[in-house]
C-alpha cells in the first residue's frame, strides 16, 4: 500500500477520476446541533457563516465528478443541520445527475420540519435514513442526542405528507445496564414503524469521544453476542431480512448506494473526510475544516496493491449474506479465489463459519459473529 500526503488531489486523481465508471456518490455534511457522546465522526456543531463557506468549496469539488452517477448519499454529520437555503443551495448541486436511481439523505429528527421534507422531495430525495438510536428517551439523554420520541413522530409524518416511503432507521445498542429486553423492546417500536430497512450497530467505545474519555464501559462479549443474535431472531421473525452483518430490510429494499461499498465498486466521497475508491486508487480528504475551506480537500491518496485489492473486496463481500460471487471475483482480480485461499476457506468450511452455495462464498449465521477472525486466516495467505 502507497501511501502520500497531499494538500491538494494530484494528477493521479484526476486522472482516475476520468478514466474509471463509477456509479456512487457520497457527500458529507460535518455539523451537527450537538455532539452526541459516543461518536467519533467528523463533525463540529453547526455555524450559518461555516456552513455557508463549505457549500461553497463542496460544490467546487464536485465540479471533479464526471460520471453517469446512479446512488446518492447525503450523510454527516447531520445534513439536516443546514438550513433551508443550504440545502436548496446542495440540491442544485446535483441536478445534473439525471440518472439517480437511489438519492438518500440522513435526517435527525430534532432538525427536520415539513418545510424541509417538502424540499428533499422536490429535489428527488427517494430515501431517507433516521438518526432514530433509541425509542427509550433516558437512552437518547445518555447519549447526548438531541431528539425525543415526539420529533420521531413528526419525522414520519413530514415523510407521509410528502411521499417518501423509502425510510431506514439507525439504532445502537449495547449501553451500560442494557439487556437484551431492552434491545428488543427498541425493536418492537421500530417494527410498528412504517419503515423498510433497519441498520443496527453495537456501541463501540473510541478515545476521542466523550463516553471515551469517561471512561464509559463497553458490554462483554457474551452478551454482546446473545444481544445480537436476539436482534437477528426478532427482526427476521417480524419480516425484515438480513442482507448485511448490520443491516436488514423488507424484501425489495436493500441500499443499493451501501451495496456498492460491499460489492468493492468504486465511489466518489466528497467533502470533509470522505474518502473514495477508483479502482486501486483511495484517497480520504482532509479532516481540517479549516484546510477544505482553504481548498485543500485531499488528505492522504493511497495506491492499492493487488493483495489490498484482494483481501479488501473479501473483507466486503464476506460482510453481504449473499456472499462473493467466486466467478465475478476470479474475473476481477484475475486469481481463483478457491485455490488461492483455499486452506482459508477450508478451515472455516469445516467450523461451519463458511459456506459455498451455488458458486458464492457465503459466511454462515455463526461466521457473522467472528468475521474478524474468518478474515485473519485470509489475511496469513496474501
Ligand atoms: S448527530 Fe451523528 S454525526 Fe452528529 S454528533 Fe451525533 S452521531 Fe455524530
Amino acid at each position: 500500500m502507497l501511501k502520500t500526503s497531499l494538500g491538494k488531489k494530484s494528477q493521479t486523481y484526476m486522472t482516475a477520476i476520468l478514466k474509471n465508471k463509477t456509479e456512487s456518490l457520497y457527500i458529507h455534511i460535518p455539523f451537527c446541533h450537538g455532539i452526541c457522546f459516543y461518536c467519533d465522526f467528523e463533525r463540529s456543531v453547526y455555524n450559518q457563516d461555516k456552513a455557508d463557506q463549505y457549500l461553497n468549496e463542496l460544490a467546487k469539488e464536485l465540479n471533479n465528478v464526471d460520471a453517469d452517477i446512479k446512488t446518492i448519499y447525503i450523510g454527516g454529520g447531520t445534513p439536516t443541520a443546514l438550513n433551508h437555503q443550504q440545502l436548496e443551495f446542495l440540491f442544485k448541486q446535483l441536478e445534473r445527475f439525471k440518472n439517480v436511481e437511489e438519492f438518500t439523505i440522513e435526517i435527525n429528527p430534532e432538525s427536520f420540519d415539513l418545510k424541509k421534507a417538502k424540499l428533499i422531495k422536490e429535489y428527488g430525495v427517494n430515501r431517507v435514513s433516521i438518526g432514530i438510536q433509541s425509542f427509550d428517551e433516558e437512552l437518547l439523554k445518555t447519549m447526548n442526542r438531541k431528539h425525543n420520541l415526539k420529533d420521531i413522530e413528526n419525522v414520519f409524518s413530514y415523510l407521509e405528507t410528502v411521499g417518501i416511503k423509502n425510510r431506514s432507521i439507525d439504532l445502537i445498542y449495547g449501553f451500560k445496564g442494557q439487556q437484551i429486553k431492552d434491545v428488543i423492546a427498541d425493536l418492537k417500536q421500530a417494527v410498528k414503524l412504517p419503515i423498510t430497512h433497519v441498520s443496527i450497530y453495537e456501541l463501540e467505545i473510541h478515545d476521542n469521544t466523550v463516553f471515551g474519555k469517561q471512561g464509559y464501559p463497553e458490554i462483554d462479549d457474551e452478551l454482546s453476542a446473545k444481544m445480537y443474535k436476539g436482534i437477528i431472531d426478532y427482526l427476521k421473525d417480524n419480516s425484515f431480512e438480513q442482507y448485511e452483518i448490520s443491516n436488514f430490510c423488507k424484501p425489495g429494499y436493500q441500499s443499493l448506494h451501501n451495496k456498492a461499498y460491499w460489492h468493492y465498486d468504486n465511489y466518489y466521497g466528497i467533502g470533509l473526510a470522505a474518502s473514495g475508491k477508483l479502482e486501486n486508487y483511495r484517497y480520504t480528504n482532509t479532516t481540517s475544516l479549516q484546510q477544505y475551506l482553504e481548498g485543500n480537500y485531499c488528505g492522504e491518496e493511497i495506491k492499492l496493491s493487488h493483495e489490498d485489492l484482494e483481501f479488501e473486496a473479501i473483507m466486503m463481500g464476506l460482510r453481504l449474506l449473499e456472499g462473493i460471487d467466486i466467478t465475478v471475483f476470479n474475473e476481477k482480480y484475475n486469481v481463483n479465489l478457491q485455490d488461492k485461499y483455499s486452506k482459508a476457506i477450508r478451515n472455516n468450511v469445516e467450523k461451519g463459519l463458511l459456506e459455498i452455495v451455488d458458486n458464492h462464498l457465503k459466511t454462515t449465521e455463526k461466521g457473522l459473529f467472528i468475521l474478524n477472525d474468518i478474515l485473519v486466516d485470509f489475511m496469513e495467505l496474501l
